[in-house]
């Protein structure tokens, strides 16, 4: 167990909390605030207890000088304080004498936020390779550092691991102790049954995840682009559906080592482009020639939903369908509300699209955590441990 930022006492002392700011934006607009609000609880606890705040977030990638204009933090600054209510003295670079001279004139309660990290990337990539003296630089401004930013936790940057390496006192935030406590509830000590469901397209980055999770559910249901690779490992006739072939060999493994866990979708809704066709429906194990599945099919809904009917923990990642095209979201729409109507069930999701669906579909409310971070949930479903938390001190 990590130490929390509830106990340490922060009076008086220079916190630096990394954040994770990296909203999406057009035209300098703050497109969803949704990151912003999550890290709220955690700035405002450490300005409540008269810690100077020092916060430090990434915005998209920066590969050269160029792109530092279009990934300026300054419009996030602006959104903060609006949210806080107080100002929020806004650093345009993130390193630096002004970095150094606004942190020195800072007093008890005030928020700093410095310029988007990553424009350090432009100097041989100091932020994203962790280059010691950049830690050291940011570390030397605070006396505390704690890890908010649970999106990059699985990267071991300047501005998290750097940073936590070259200061006395380390602690994670309430969001990503949130996070952690989730997923590593659902993968390590779930109550049962536990259902996972693994969907989307991302086949190669959320296999390994299976592996792990069998461990400790007792199902995984596979639907979403992810099933035609196991199909194929299975030797059945996909069509034209998404597969990544050098990922059948491993499905195979998977097969071959948990049958008895293992579910894979039977059936789809197929089309003959990828397009919001009318859909027709497969038969079971078995698309022909020209045709492409692009959701699962009745029978497929039919039998996840009798796997979750009793289940009391569900982990779900990935899409079950094409939900950019209304013909091909009944899957993943049936199975969001089947989760989202089951009592006393500990339920998580995680992973960009999957996020989006239960959110236009209304549903955030029915689960029991929203995972945040894309890459980092991934990662923990896996049974990695992410660099950016190992870094932080235990619990005594
Ligand atoms: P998440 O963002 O939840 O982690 P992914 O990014 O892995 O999920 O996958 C989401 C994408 O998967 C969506 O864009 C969706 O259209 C796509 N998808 C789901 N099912 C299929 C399918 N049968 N064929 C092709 N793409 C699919
Ligand atoms: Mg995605």
């Amino acid at each position: 167990m990590k130490k929390t930022i509830g106990q340490l006492k922060l009076k008086g002392k220079k916190v630096i909390i990394r954040v994770d700011f990296n909203v999406p934006m057009k035209d300098g607009v703050i497109t969803s605030d949704t990151r912003i609000k999550a890290a709220l609880p955690t700035i405002k606890k450490a300005i409540k207890e008269g810690a100077k705040v020092i916060l430090l977030s990434h915005l998209g990638r920066i590969k050269e000088l160029s792109d530092c204009a279009k990934y300026d933090l300054e419009p996030v600054a602006q959104d903060l304080a609006n949210k806080l209510g107080k100002s929020v003295t806004f650093v345009r670079v993130p390193t630096g004498q002004d970095v150094i001279d606004t942190v020195s004139k800072m007093k008890n309660g005030h928020v700093v936020m410095l310029q988007n990290t990553r424009w350090e990337d432009i100097n041989k990539k100091a932020e994203s390779k962790n280059d010691p003296a950049l830690g050291k630089f940011w570390a030397s401004l605070g006396d505390v550092f704690i890890n908010d930013a649970f999106g990059t936790s699985h990267r071991a940057h300047a501005s998290n691991v750097g940073i936590a390496q070259n200061i006395s006192e380390t602690a994670i935030g309430y969001l990503v102790n949130k996070e952690v406590e989730a997923l590593t509830k659902v993968t390590e000590s779930p109550e049962h049954p536990a259902v996972a469901i693994i969907g989307g397209a991302k086949v190669s980055d959320k296999i390994k995840t299976i592996d792990n999770l069998v461990k400790n559910v007792d199902k995984v249901l596979i639907g979403g682009g992810m099933m035609f690779t196991f199909w194929k490992a299975l030797g059945y006739n996909i069509g034209n559906s998404l597969v990544e072939l050098d990922q059948v060999k491993l499905a195979r493994t998977y097969l071959d080592s948990y049958a008895s866990k293992i579910i894979i979708a039977s059936d789809a809704l197929i089309s003959n482009k990828f397009e919001n066709t009318v859909p027709f429906v497969s038969s079971e194990f078995n698309i022909q020639d020209g045709m492409m599945g692009l959701d699962v099919g009745p029978k497929t809904i039919k039998n996840f939903k009798k796997e979750l009917k009793n289940a009391k923990t569900v982990i779900w990642n990935g899409p079950l369908g094409v939900t950019e095209f209304d013909n091909y979201a009944k899957g993943t729409l049936e199975i969001a509300e089947a989760i989202g109507s089951l009592k006393d069930a500990y339920t998580v999701v995680g992973g960009g699209d999957s996020v989006a669906a239960i959110n236009k579909l209304n549903l955030a409310k029915k689960f029991s955590h929203i995972s945040t971070g894309g890459g980092a949930s991934l990662e923990m479903l896996e049974g990695k441990k992410l660099p950016g938390i190992e870094v932080i001190a235990d619990k005594k």
